[in-house]
């Protein structure tokens, strides 16, 4: 694998290639988006997932969740549908039943807990969805035992690690990771043919060709418990807009960290800025994008 050029992204790469809204357009133009994860111990997460997919313009989404989330989660977002499912003790067990390609992405994985019966799951996506598909935090943790299921799917993915989400896929620790990051994720994206966003004070985006552009927006104020949930939402609702996979993630990393940075330039600070807010500060990015 040849070393490549990484190249930072910015506004001026923004504007041009943000999804836009035709005057004639409907909700299924801007796509139906998938999330499943949550647990009746962790609602919050799936709902800041599925607000924040709605908020970066996705035209609908839907929420697999167990039944005893639901309520909890539909509070924080009314205008998501709730599908089928399993579930456990909690947390979602077995399948989901649902046919992948009423969706245009699927997202997985948010607050929905470590336990073997929900590792079923996030086979069944990464096997029976052809649509683009995004995996984060408890997700990243089962995608460990199904890297050989990963290779063999043919519909894009994208994995949105942490430092240490991402060390542990590697079997690696944090300190080797973040000694060389660039390598380690262009490495994996080649490999196992996915998209990553190694998520972090600066956030490296790699294609599975090994092509890498880094996000530098964003502050500590994002340093909280919430914000990659909301940033899995927008990065799903960019998907299904945008042409290229890669320009998606990329202006969803951007709108993410501007949106971090104009909330704690008035207003909030760092220190009391939430995962909520940041969904609700999208609105200021993306008015400064268009
Ligand atoms: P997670 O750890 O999954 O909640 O994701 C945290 C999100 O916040 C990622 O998008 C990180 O890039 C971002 N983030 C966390 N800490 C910082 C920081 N100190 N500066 C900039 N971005 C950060
Ligand atoms: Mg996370």
């Amino acid at each position: 694998l040849k070393k490549t050029s990484v190249s930072l992204w910015s506004s001026e790469h923004a504007r041009p290639t943000l999804p836009e809204r035709h005057p004639y357009s409907h909700k299924g133009t801007h796509g139906k988006a998938l999330v499943i994860g949550g647990s009746y111990l962790m609602p919050g997460s799936i709902a800041l997932s599925a607000r924040a997919a709605l908020r970066s313009g996705a035209g609908l989404a839907a929420v697999a969740t167990p039944k005893s989330a639901w309520p909890s989660v539909s509070v924080h977002i009314p205008e998501a549908t709730a599908v089928s499912t399993s579930e456990e003790n909690g947390v979602l067990a077995e399948r989901v039943e649902v046919d992948f390609t009423g969706y245009d992405a699927v997202g997985i994985g948010m607050g929905m807990g470590r336990s073997d019966a929900s590792r079923t799951i996030v086979q069944q996506v990464v096997e029976e969805a052809d649509v683009p598909v995004l995996i984060d935090a408890d997700g990243l943790y089962h995608l460990k035992q199904l890297l050989d299921v990963l290779k063999n799917r043919t519909g894009p993915a994208v994995l949105t690690p942490h430092p240490g989400e991402m060390a542990h896929l590697l079997g690696i620790t944090v300190t080797e990771l973040l000694a060389r990051p660039f390598e380690w994720s262009q490495r994996f994206a080649y490999n196992h043919g996915v998209y990553i966003v190694l998520k972090g004070p600066s956030t490296i985006i790699t294609a599975p060709d090994g092509t890498q552009v880094v996000d530098t927006s964003g502050n500590a104020g994002l340093a909280k418990g919430g914000s990659g949930d909301v940033l899995s939402g927008i990065l799903l609702a960019l998907m299904m807009q945008s042409q290229s996979i890669t320009e998606a993630l990329c202006n969803g990393c951007f709108l993410h960290g501007k949106a971090a940075e104009l909330l704690t330039t008035e207003g909030h600070s760092k220190a009391d800025l939430l995962a909520t807010d940041l969904i609700e500060g999208l609105s200021q990015a993306f008015r400064t994008l268009s």
